[in-house]
């Protein structure tokens, strides 16, 4: 599981950050990439990763402000030329099947590979042996939507020196032994499979939030999750104004951060009128109330492991 920020900027694309974008990829864990938003010119950006569109399996979009859609068609597009042939589904606010049809038939786009679009609302969207992805509606100008991603827990793995040591070697008996419950040896003893299966490996959950004014949906679709990425339009002082604009300063994102009881926390959207050394200062206002802080640039990669 590694995420890659493809654009970190607010609003309008900027020379030292692009618009939202951010790729999970679980090429691991299931040979695949998911999107989160898809800013004008994301797939430049991918141009300049290992990120291929044709693994793009998902593409979760908070919102439908043109900063984080304004890049879809396009990359739906280039996703067929490039040998894309699975499915992509696509998730996102009312309005999202609209805007991606109509977008695909006027320009007589015409992919190669069958898309499903799945308009949201709160709850679990999707669920498999692998991941629950639930989605929440946070505070912005139009809809806007928070994404947690939760690992399911990986069953620990079977301690073979501990089997090897009874005599019993490898072979279909191990798959039993590792499903738990009692096995008869060929001698007649009887063993417990789960005393022979290390603990289970807890899976990792992060959140993923889109535009959003500081609001209780954001702390509770963040509870406890290693990872948080949380929007920051704005430094400290204009909270007022992050208020007005339905958007979060540093501070606020950092006291989601803080009451969720995450271990980790990504900024990102960040106003292209704080430059340099602003940077920094964004930081340390972020760090006086949750210390685990980083702001994100473009390109900034982020692996998250499993304990
Ligand atoms: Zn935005
Ligand atoms: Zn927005």
């Amino acid at each position: 599981m590694e995420l890659t920020f493809l654009g970190t900027g607010a609003g309008v694309p900027a020379k030292e950050r692009n618009v939202s974008a951010i790729a999970l990829d679980l090429a691991q864990e299931r040979g695949t990439t998911w999107l989160f938003d898809c800013g004008e010119a994301t797939q430049h950006q991918i141009l300049h990763t290992a990120i291929k569109p044709r693994k793009i399996e998902k593409i979760f979009i908070t919102h439908l402000h043109g900063d984080h859609i304004f890049g879809l068609p396009g990359l739906l597009g280039s996703r067929s030329f490039q040998d894309g042939t699975s499915l992509l589904t696509i998730y996102g606010p009312r309005g999202i099947k609209e805007y991606v049809e109509v977008s695909l038939r006027i320009s007589a786009t015409h992919l190669k590979y069958p898309i499903e679009i799945v308009e949201i609302e709160d709850g679990v969207i999707f669920e498999d042996r692998q991941f629950i992805v639930s989605a929440g509606k946070l505070e912005h100008g139009i809809t806007s939507y928070g994404y947690r991603i939760v690992e399911k827990d990986l069953k620990g793995a079977l301690e073979v020196d501990k089997l090897k040591k009874l005599g019993i070697s490898p072979g279909p008996i191990y798959q039993k032994i590792k499903a738990g419950g009692e096995i008869v040896l060929e001698d007649g003893t009887k063993i417990n499979g789960t005393d022979f299966v290390g603990p289970d490996k807890s899976g990792r959950k992060l959140a993923i939030l889109g535009d959003t004014r500081f609001n209780q949906k954001a702390i509770e679709l963040a509870g406890e999750v290693d990872l948080l990425v949380h929007e920051a339009t704005f430094g400290k002082e204009d909270e007022a104004i992050a208020y007005d604009y339905f958007h979060s300063t540093t501070t606020g994102a950092a006291w989601v951060a803080k009451e969720a009881k995450v271990k980790a926390l990504v900024l990102t959207h960040i106003s292209s009128r704080y430059q340099g050394n602003d940077i920094d200062a964004l930081l340390e206002e972020a760090q006086e109330v949750f210390s685990n802080v980083t702001i994100a640039h473009d390109f900034y990669k982020l692996q998250m492991n499993r304990k």
